[in-house]
């Protein structure tokens, strides 16, 4: 039987198109084993071809053909590569951790299984979440449901991918520099970068730890407020996540959006950027303005400094996060005569092209005589840009830019460029800089029939009004509905 044969009890959407929601709704009533079956015949006849998906979960407990219970009620949803699930193999996409099964959940893992999802796959990703294509993943690059021949974006690609192809309810990734958002953005979906703090990070594999954030990739602004009330809140074995209470963010969606101060930053309309992205940003704009949004120019004076800080600070973290993987503890080994010759084998063998890259960079900017000229000074010029958005937020409750500054680029088209490619989060990177919580949500097609995604940021711990805006948006345009031909 194929995926698209079986059909959901109402209406004629195919059970693998259910939203999340809607997926939730049905195994309430009908069980969960029909939804397994169709993501199962969808992902066989497409994974082969897409590549998001690195593995599928067989040891979870079995679907049901009867009434499922939870506030997730057994719907299956998709884990990235570098989120640590008890028993099955985490690599983070590298070679290095090959044969790694953690003996711990992480937090997120522990709180679906508790709300009663059922892990269905891990995905994909750029490996150890660097990149912003999925071309450096070491079990080959995720291809993009909308044009094969494109990249998905990184580094949660597969995720993106695969929600974005109907071959799973709803997925996890994490955002260091844009990887939720920009990834949702290039396969027309909704992924949200919550506040630093807002979701416990233990059990996620560390790039940047004043950076890395979990957050969900899911098809609608509401699969994503339902995620977000099971994963966020504090973790005592998370010293940063905030203690802050979590709201009920699926009551935001019914909020008006009357008087909503917008704003549009004029740094972030530059010269050079996609006509098509522009466009249609520019007209989402016009959209919130006609839900009774008011739209106000804004500056964040800083924004340019914002790649070459992200490429000091978040490096650094990365070297001395990656530091761990010499062969001893986790995953993959190099035999060797002594331990300084396994130690540079397994390192050697075991890290890809852009993972040494950021090791070197990041080694380089630590080291003594240098640390104060870079690493410090990146620190420095992060408060500035941190202060810009401080300033606008007197100002506006959101502020609405485009994601990525194009459509999704072809597979190659970049990969050699590793600068090019480190432009590609211009837009996205100084949210995380900021620490600020931030959506990407389709805003339109190009006319070749690419997805464009814009992004909402809003004060550090206001979700809410992502998700009230983001919703009423979403609502009005549909451009959800939309999907890929595969
Ligand atoms: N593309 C950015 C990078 O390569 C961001 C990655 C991420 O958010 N994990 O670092």
């Amino acid at each position: 039987m194929t995926g698209s044969s079986i059909k959901a009890e109402k209406g004629n959407t195919p059970l693998h198109q259910l939203t999340f929601k809607e997926a939730i709704d049905y195994s309430k009533k009908e069980g969960n084993k029909t939804l397994f079956d169709a993501l199962i015949s969808r992902a066989e006849s497409l994974n082969p071809r897409l590549n998001a998906f690195l593995r599928f979960n067989k040891s979870d407990s079995p679907p049901h053909p009867s009434p499922v219970t939870g506030p997730l009620a057994g719907v299956p949803i998709s884990i990235k590569d570098n989120i640590c699930i008890r028993g099955l193999e985490t690599t983070c996409a590298s070679k290095i951790l090959a044969g790694h099964v953690p003996p711990y959940d992480a937090t997120v893992i522990e709180k679906l299984k508790t709300a009663g999802a059922t892990l269905f796959s891990q995905c994909n990703m750029d490996e150890f979440a660097f990149g912003s294509s999925n071309e450096s993943s070491a079990f080959g690059p995720v291809k993009n449901p909308w044009d094969i021949e494109r990249v998905p974006g990184g580094s949660s690609g597969g995720s993106a991918a695969a929600v974005a192809a109907d071959m799973t309810y709803a997925a996890l990734g994490s955002d260091t520099g844009g990887s939720i958002r920009q990834p949702a953005a290039f396969c027309g979906i909704v992924g949200l970068k919550p506040t630093y703090g807002r979701i416990s990070r233990y059990g996620l594999i560390a790039f940047g730890s004043s950076f890395d954030q979990i957050g969900p990739l899911t098809k609608t602004v509401e699969d994503c407020a339902i995620l977000m009330n099971i994963l966020a809140g504090h973790d005592s074995r998370d010293s940063t996540s905030a203690p802050n209470p979590v709201p009920d963010y699926t009551k935001a969606l019914t909020q008006q959006i009357k008087g909503l101060k917008i704003g549009l930053p004029k740094e972030y309309f530059v010269e050079g950027m996609d006509k098509e992205v522009e466009k249609s940003v520019r007209d989402a704009a016009e959209i919130f303005k006609k839900l009774g949004a008011e739209i106000k120019p804004v500056s964040l004076p800083h924004t340019e400094y914002s790649v070459a800080v992200y490429y000091i600070v978040a490096v650094a973290e990365a070297s001395s996060n990656l530091g761990r993987f010499d062969g001893v503890e986790f995953g993959f080994r190099v035999p060797a005569k002594d331990l300084k010759e396994m130690y540079f084998e397994t390192r050697s063998q075991g890290f890809g092209a852009e993972a040494k890259r950021r090791i070197l960079l990041g080694t380089f900017v630590l080291s003594a005589g240098y640390y104060e000229a870079y690493y410090l000074k990146g620190q420095k010029v992060r408060t500035l840009i941190r202060e810009d958005f401080t300033q606008a937020f007197k100002e506006v409750d959101l502020i609405l830019s485009p994601t990525a500054p194009t459509p999704p680029f072809k597979i190659g088209e970049k990969s050699s460029d590793p600068l090019a490619m480190y432009l590609s989060d211009i837009f996205t990177i100084p949210v995380n800089l900021a620490g600020i919580p931030a959506m990407s949500l389709p805003c339109g097609f190009t006319k070749s029939g690419l997805p464009i995604g814009m992004q909402l940021m809003a004060k550090p711990f206001d979700e809410e009004t992502i998700f009230r805006a983001g919703h009423a948006f979403e609502q009005e345009t549909g451009y959800y509905k939309q999907k890929p031909k595969l």
